[in-house]
């Protein structure tokens, strides 16, 4: 079945004002929209038409050229998308509890130290891209991605990721990824992130 563009959990202005509404439209309606129907174009009438997403990027090597890339793209981008509406919440922010606290004390050495690292990947990105929190080989990592390659790619699992796309933040913040960044935090569902950790450790 083709990809689907999944509706936003919350409204588009649920997440001012760190995200602003308009933003939130054109990026949702117009950005991850153009990612699925790329996907979608490039992938009918293959064997991979019916393929879950996160399989499809598990196997990029295996996919036709002809296709390799644009699916690369597009099938990432629906994907990371997909993964980005989620882990934000208009109750979000804070700090994350339990287990995933206590995992993320022991590999970064504090909460602050990994939004440090998050930050400073997302920042230390040029052009496009996005700062990730992955599960690799058990263990959290902190890695930056270019366009819309995904940690899944890789064999590592993504838990959290922040778009340093500037069409996810150039309305509000034009060139202030940095100022972007820490509103973003404030938007963060430490409890779903949780849970994915959670499935995946
Ligand atoms: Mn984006």
């Amino acid at each position: 079945m083709a990809y689907e563009l999944p509706d936003l959990p919350y409204a588009y202005d649920a997440l001012e004002p760190h995200i602003d509404a308009e933003t939130m439209r054109f990026h949702h309606d117009k950005h991850h929209a153009t990612y699925v129907s790329r996907a979608n174009e490039a992938l009918e009438g293959t064997q991979w038409a019916d393929t879950p997403v996160e399989e499809v990027l598990k196997s990029l090597d295996s996919l036709p050229e002809g296709i390799r890339t644009v699916v690369r793209n597009n099938a990432g981008g629906h994907y990371n998308h997909a993964l980005f509406w989620t882990s934000m919440s208009p109750n979000g922010g804070g700090a994350p509890t339990g287990d995933l606290a206590a995992a993320i004390d022991s590999a970064f050495g504090s909460f602050d130290e990994l939004k440090g690292a998050i930050r400073a990947r997302g920042l230390g990105q040029f052009g496009s891209g996005w700062s990730w929190l992955v599960l690799d080989g058990g263990k959290l990592a902190v890695e930056s991605s270019p366009n819309q390659d995904n940690p899944i790619s890789q064999g590592k699992v993504p838990l959290l990721g922040v778009d340093v796309w500037e069409h996810a933040y150039y309305l509000k913040y034009q060139n202030l990824r940095p100022a972007y960044i820490e509103a973003w935090f404030n938007v963060v569902d430490w409890d779903v992130v949780a849970q994915r950790f959670a499935a995946a450790a």
